[in-house]
C-alpha cells in the first residue's frame, strides 16, 4: 500500500554560516543557523518520510539536546531517516519538495541537490523533485531572514509475506 507524508521547515539567515540545501553548499553571504548545518530541504523531507511511516518527528528523532548531531550533516540525518522507515516496513518512492527563498537562486543547483538527496534515499534522481519559490518579497521570508522548505515524500509498505 502507498501511503504520503508531509513535512515543513525554515531556519533562520545569520552571518558565519555556510548555506547548505538539499546537501549542498551553495555560495551565498549568509548561512542557515541550526544545531545541525540548518539544511531545511533536507528536514522538511526528514518529516515528510517519517510521516508517512507515522513516525514521530525530526526533533524528536535527533533532538537538538544531543551533541551527537552539532554540526550534523544533514543528508546524514536524511540516510539515518530512510533507515528508520525501513525498520517499520516502509521504503521511499518519490519526494515532491519546493524551496522558499527570496535569494539566492536556487534553480542552478537543483540537478545537485536531486542527485545528493537520492544518493541518501538510494532512489533514482528522477524520483526526487527539487523546485523553489519566492514570497515575492512579502514576509519574513521576503525580507531574507530564513529559507523554508515544503516537502511530500511516497512510500510504498513492504510486502510482510
Ligand atoms: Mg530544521
Amino acid at each position: 500500500m502507498g501511503r504520503s507524508g508531509i513535512g515543513f521547515d525554515c531556519h533562520r539567515l545569520v552571518e558565519g554560516r555556510k548555506l547548505i540545501l538539499g546537501g549542498v553548499e551553495i555560495p551565498y553571504e549568509k548561512g542557515l543557523l541550526g544545531h545541525s548545518d540548518g539544511d531545511s530541504l533536507c528536514h522538511a523531507i526528514c518529516d515528510a518520510l517519517l510521516g508517512a511511516a507515522s513516525l514521530p518527528d525530526i526533533g524528536h528523532q535527533f533532538p537538538d539536546t544531543d551533541p551527537a548531531y552539532k554540526g550534523a550533516f544533514s543528508l546524514d540525518l536524511l540516510a539515518a531517516v530512510r533507515e528508520k522507515i525501513i525498520e517499520t516496513g516502509f521504503y521511499p518512492v518519490f519526494i515532491d519538495a519546493v524551496i522558499i527563498a527570496q535569494e539566492p537562486k536556487i534553480g542552478p543547483h537543483y540537478e545537485a541537490m536531486r542527485e545528493a538527496i537520492s544518493g541518501a534515499l538510494e532512489i533514482p534522481s528522477s524520483c526526487v523533485s527539487v523546485k523553489a519559490s519566492t514570497t515575492e518579497g512579502l514576509g519574513f521570508l521576503g525580507a531574507k531572514e530564513g529559507i523554508a522548505a515544503l516537502a511530500i515524500a511516497s512510500v510504498t509498505e513492504m510486502s510482510r509475506e
